[in-house]
């Protein structure tokens, strides 16, 4: 049995992907090939976290959910820099982006290359637009943790600002080329993030929002509901059982292609040379068995089919053979189309009797004595009637 750590989204989004891989990286602590766009990314949001930290006027925390948080009394930083005047020039973002730059996983010197225009660029007119809009963060890259209902998680929130009505606005910077309302709305990280807030912070959250670097676009969505954090929490739920239950299953897929533990994993492990022949025999005679498997149900179906048609015209229902009689057996059940059905029951206000609209549902209504007959009589008259023929076999007694 596994040790269920705290769970960030970035450990619980690897679960639900590939558990095998989430045992490599954070049970087994393999080491994966840094990648050029990973490595932007940090950069970036480092270089960012120095831009907007001097704008941090804190705010008081929630004591409790673990002792050794903040509280506003202990915070003893420097007042913000007055509105209006650049609390950093241009050439000293610029230089202490260079000092933070690393070329660490770029496939090649033109990719770091542009890449690191691309930053320059990005943080320069994000640098220009933070002048014309200062924002009010109260906290820049906290590690924040919390236990949600017995489920131990923690994250890095990018930034927490203050609203003009005095709420809080959860923001995650995203450097990726395309985001969308969408990509907000769904985003299991913002809800982890809310949980996290919440459990830390007195002040409402009002608003989750991804923003999109490279437009410079801020994708603000609403706080989740109830409904949505349980959804969620079901799902954590899931990844810390299997965790725990040491579910470490491979699951293939398109991840596969950029896994760097493709090498070890058993998904792709080949069949040692010593045991080739004798499992080459098995899979062949598996092979063999499976295409006689439905060479056999084909022609059994094709004799009851003959079998059928040859006692209907008789109009017999057992038929004996050497050892057996095959019996003609029928079955019967009603259907009914939920589509015709529906309509008439919300019609006359009996649609709560259905239920989820089985069969069985419905032909109990049909004989409910305290339904109105005029009701039952219209319900009946959508069902079909469907007979179903099947044969059974009786061993003949001393055969
Ligand atoms: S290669 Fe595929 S199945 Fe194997 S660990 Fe990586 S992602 Fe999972």
């Amino acid at each position: 049995m596994t040790l269920v750590p705290t769970l960030s989204y970035s450990s619980y989004r690897t679960y639900l992907k590939c558990p095998q891989r989430w045992k490599y990286l954070y049970l087994d602590k393999l080491p994966e090939a840094p990648r050029g766009y990973f490595t932007f990314g940090r950069v970036v949001h480092s270089v960012l976290e120095e831009l907007v930290r001097p704008l941090v006027v804190p705010t008081a925390r929630r004591v409790g959910e673990a002792e050794s948080q903040r509280t506003l009394d202990e915070w003893h930083a420097p007042a913000p820099p007055p509105v209006g005047e650049p609390w950093m020039t241009s050439e000293e973002l610029l230089a202490l982006y260079d000092r933070s730059w690393t070329g660490e996983g770029y496939v090649s010197p033109e990719e770091e290359g542009r890449y690191r225009v691309l930053g320059r660029d990005l943080l320069l007119r994000y640098y220009e637009h933070l002048l014309r809009e200062r924002p009010h963060p109260v906290a820049v890259e906290e590690h924040l943790e919390a236990r949600w209902n017995g489920i131990p998680i923690h994250g890095y929130i990018d930034r927490i600002d203050r609203t003009a009505s005095g709420g809080l606005e959860i923001v995650d910077y995203k450097t990726s080329r395309e985001l969308s309302n969408g990509d907000a709305e769904d985003s299991d990280q913002l809800s982890l993030y809310q949980v996290l807030v919440e459990s830390n912070y007195t002040e409402p959250i009002e608003r989750l929002t991804l923003y999109h670097l490279r437009s410079l676009t801020p994708l603000r969505t609403r706080p989740r509901d109830r409904g949505v954090l349980l959804t969620l929490h079901d799902r954590l739920g899931t990844v810390s059982d299997g965790i725990r239950a040491d579910a470490f299953e491979p699951n293939p897929g398109r991840q596969c292609s950029r896994c760097d533990f493709r090498s070890i994993c058993p998904e792709f492990r080949t069949v040692p040379p010593t045991d080739e022949r004798r499992l080459k025999e098995l899979v062949d005679r598996f092979e063999a068995l499976r295409e006689e498997e439905h060479r056999l149900e084909s022609e059994l179906r094709r004799t009851a089919e003959e079998l059928h048609r040859a006692a209907e015209d008789l109009g017999v229902h057992r038929v004996p053979g050497t050892r057996s009689v095959a019996i003609r057996r029928r079955e019967e059940a009603w259907q009914y189309s939920l589509d015709s059905v529906r309509p008439l029951l919300e019609q006359t206000g009996v649609s709560d009797r259905v239920g989820t609209g089985t069969p069985e549902e419905v032909r109990r209504l049909v004989r409910d004595p305290a339904v109105d007959p005029e009701v039952r009589r219209r319900v009946a008259e959508t069902g079909a009637r469907r007979v179903r023929w099947y044969w059974e076999l009786e061993r003949e007694s001393g055969a």
